[in-house]
């Protein structure tokens, strides 16, 4: 896969139908054109995504939004594009037929961003079209937030952008469009307290809705390394077998004893740069050869920890405990 710094040249490909990776503030995408179909299939076959995850869609302007959300278009999205965009917020509402159903897994809702990062800004703008992308990993596996992570999946992309490291390191919130308020569908780095300022948030526990079982960021096992990852609960840290890698929260020493790997996701405890940090850990250890299994330290489940600890426990779903 080509690495550069060429928008231009970047924006022409997916003018070709083809797919480029691209930084975003959230993590790196996999970009196509969103309303060519036969790219966005590639998309799933190159992350070996299933059909039924729905991708979302990428805009730089309010009018492109129109094309996508169907008429008339809630007020509420205009209360939440006008407060978070650009920036690390999907909002979901009814899709216009313009948008292709394997974009949407046939859901008659799109999940739409207009992201902040200003490589992704002019990506899209010179494309001119909105630009479906996942996360560029493949399916169930840890996000990527910079180029090296990308490069490790071996995509068969066309190209590479680079813009550097990804400023908040977890995929964006995602809400819901509803009569009388929005849902959340998935934690990110907007929160629920950022979120109600502007609107009413109604509780998401209904989970026979049609957007609510088609929101894979709800599947109990994601962003997984491929070794065991365990979340931290007061163990002995002399019951760490050999080859433990350690991810903490703050640069502090904590007495381990010598021979475990760690990698602090904070220098002091701050949970913005642990959401930065994140993935890029947990990169960073499945790399390491000497690594066996991992330990990660749960943060604090308020603000942004939501939503770190989202992630972490569904990457330590399948090796819990019982
Ligand atoms: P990502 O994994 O960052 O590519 O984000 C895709 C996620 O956004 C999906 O797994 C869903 O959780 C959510 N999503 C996208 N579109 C929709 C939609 N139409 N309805 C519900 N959730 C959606
Ligand atoms: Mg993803």
């Amino acid at each position: 896969m080509k690495v550069g710094t060429d928008i231009k040249y970047a924006a022409s490909l997916i003018k070709k139908g083809k797919i480029v990776a691209m930084p975003t503030e959230t993590v790196y995408g996999l970009a196509a054109n969103a309303l060519n179909a036969m790219a966005v299939a590639r998309i799933f076959e190159m992350k070996e995504r299933p059909t039924f995850d729905p991708l979302i869609v990428h805009i730089s302007s309010i009018e492109q939004l129109e094309t996508l959300f169907r008429k008339p278009i809630s007020p509420y999205v205009y209360t939440l594009a006008e407060a978070f965009w650009p920036g690390p917020l999907t909002i979901v509402s009814t899709k216009t037929p313009e948008v292709p159903d394997l974009v949407t897994s046939g859901l008659s809702t799109v999940g739409v961003r207009m992201p902040s990062h200003p490589v992704a800004h002019q990506l899209i703008k010179q494309s001119e079209v909105p630009l479906a992308a996942p996360s560029a990993n493949k399916f169930g596996r840890i996000s990527p937030t910079m180029v090296s992570h990308v490069l490790k999946q071996n995509f068969k992309a066309e190209y590479i952008l680079d813009g550097g490291i990804s400023d908040y390191g977890i995929e964006s919130t995602v809400v819901s469009v509803q009569e009388n308020g929005i849902k959340i569908l998935r934690q990110g780095a907007i929160t629920e307290d950022d979120l109600v300022k502007y609107v009413e948030v109604l509780s998401s526990t209904d989970e026979n809705e049609e957007v609510e079982k088609h929101a894979p960021g709800m599947l109990k096992s994601h962003y997984s390394p491929h070794k065991p990852l365990y979340i931290y609960n007061n163990e002995n840290y002399n019951s760490f077998l050999p080859g433990t890698g350690f991810i903490i929260k703050e640069n502090k020493d904590i007495g381990l004893p010598p021979g475990i790997k760690t990698i602090a996701l904070s220098e002091n405890g701050n949970m913005a740069e642990m959401a930065v940090k994140l993935f890029s850990a947990m990169h960073t250890m499945e790399d390491d050869e000497n690594i066996k299994q991992i330990y990660i330290e749960a943060v604090p489940e308020e603000g942004i920890g939501k939503a770190i600890m989202d992630r972490v426990k569904k990457a330590a779903y399948n090796y819990m405990k019982s």
